[in-house]
């Protein structure tokens, strides 16, 4: 590692700019923007660190400079700022991210300066490109330059001697919990199976296996109001289309490039519930990017109610034996997911169990499970692919004719 004093010495024998200078030095002294430490460094007789204070900055510095260094393009900074922010206009935005591709022969002359005199202390002209301008930004609009989760990111590309912005316009993810009254519609969007999605007579045009989805009743003033071009649905698990949920089921609707994200949620969501019996939303509020995975890692417990049919007479006093189905549940994947799921048994636990005895062929069943237990197959036994089950226990074959989710754990 060369010391700061040899390292002066190399850089003061190259034709380089303040700025170019300063920033190889970046880490020493405070306050101070890369020219003005490039100036002062030009000044002084030798390296200290102390020199490195306001009132040492010699009169003449001044941002930019012709240089090999950087090619000059911090005498464009104002310029870059105007193109970033005109690229904005169309979007409301509270965050931004800058990003710079800079020239090519700036990237190869740093990396040439970095293999002489070593990167200790320095600043890359990356960094300090996105750094400036995307101060000058928050200066003239408002808006925050947000590292972790902006709205937007504006990559400026210096490259071939063409000064061009790319936007790449985060999603605006709203979260909610919803409950579904319809055994008819599918959770997401569903393309038909036969035009995927084209049109097709099988589908009268539409497109659509289903007519609509909870996803569909819930996205449509979303999509209007944003200006999004589309939306995607995340749920935290899901139910069968001819199961109702009223147990509360969170989601985050996810709004792809929304030109508009300052959205009344409560309007909405009573736009969304005043248009539909279907569905019902709750507590609509934004949320980030990583809330999606977060509600489907939760695996929350479930409670269900089913209706059940018996082939056999039961008595009130069979149903007794349906405390047997409390604790471990050995499941195989059942034949109605197995071309979507790899073959496998599963074991889950049944945690709570109630019953009420409707007449000698009907019964309803609650029982609590935990995630990703098959209910349906706890009543039916799945030929046996499921121990214990409803028709194990009571020795006649059961048929869930109706199933609800009731509750989901928080
Ligand atoms: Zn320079
Ligand atoms: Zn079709």
């Amino acid at each position: 590692m060369l010391s700061e004093e040899k390292k002066r010495e190399i850089l003061l024998e190259k034709d380089i700019c303040d700025h170019c200078l300063g920033r190889q030095f970046a880490q020493l002294g405070h306050g101070l923007e890369n020219y003005e430490r490039g100036a002062i460094i030009r000044e002084k007789e030798e390296l200290d660190e102390n020199d490195f204070v306001r009132e040492n900055i010699p009169e003449y510095a001044e941002t930019g400079g012709e240089c090999e260094y950087c090619q000059g393009v911090f005498t464009r900074l104002d310029h870059y700022t105007d193109m970033v922010i005109d690229s904005f206009e169309r979007y409301e935005l509270n965050t931004f991210l800058i990003g710079i591709r800079p020239p090519q022969q700036a990237v190869k002359k740093e990396e040439e300066l970095w293999e002489e005199t070593g990167v200790e202390w320095t600043e890359p002209l990356k960094t300090e490109l996105s750094r400036l301008i995307g101060k000058k930004i928050e200066e003239r609009t408002g808006l925050e330059v947000d590292f972790e989760r902006a709205d937007i990111m504006a990559v400026i590309d210096m490259r071939d001697g063409k000064d061009r912005v790319e936007l790449q316009v985060n999603s605006l993810l709203i979260y909610g919990k919803y409950n579904k009254y319809s055994r008819e519609i599918p959770q997401t969007e569903w393309p038909c199976n036969n035009c995927r999605g084209s049109g097709c007579d099988e589908c009268d045009w539409t497109g659509y296996q289903y007519p609509t989805s909870v996803q569909q009743e819930i996205q449509e003033p979303f999509i209007r109001e944003t200006k999004g071009i589309e939306a995607k649905f995340h749920g935290a698990g899901r139910e069968d289309i001819n199961v109702k949920c009223l147990g509360k089921r969170e989601f985050v609707l996810e709004l792809i490039e929304p030109l508009n994200r300052d959205l009344d949620l409560k309007k909405l969501q009573r736009e969304v519930n005043e248009a539909t019996d279907k569905i019902e939303v709750f507590d609509l509020q934004f949320t980030h990017s990583d809330k999606p995975a977060e509600i489907k890692q939760k695996h929350a417990n479930k409670t269900y109610r089913a209706k059940i049919k018996t082939e056999d007479r039961i008595t009130e006093k069979d149903l007794e034996k349906l405390e047997g189905l409390l604790g471990e549940v050995e499941q195989d994947t059942p034949e109605r997911v197995e071309h979507r799921r790899a073959e496998k048994t599963r074991v889950r636990e049944v945690l709570e169990t109630d019953w009420e005895y409707e007449d000698e062929h009907h019964l309803i069943l609650e029982v609590k499970a935990e995630a990703g237990t098959y209910i349906k197959e706890l009543i039916h036994s799945d030929e046996g692919r499921t121990v214990p089950s409803v028709k194990g226990l009571l020795g006649t074959e059961s048929e869930c004719t109706q199933l609800d989710v009731i509750g989901i754990d928080k």
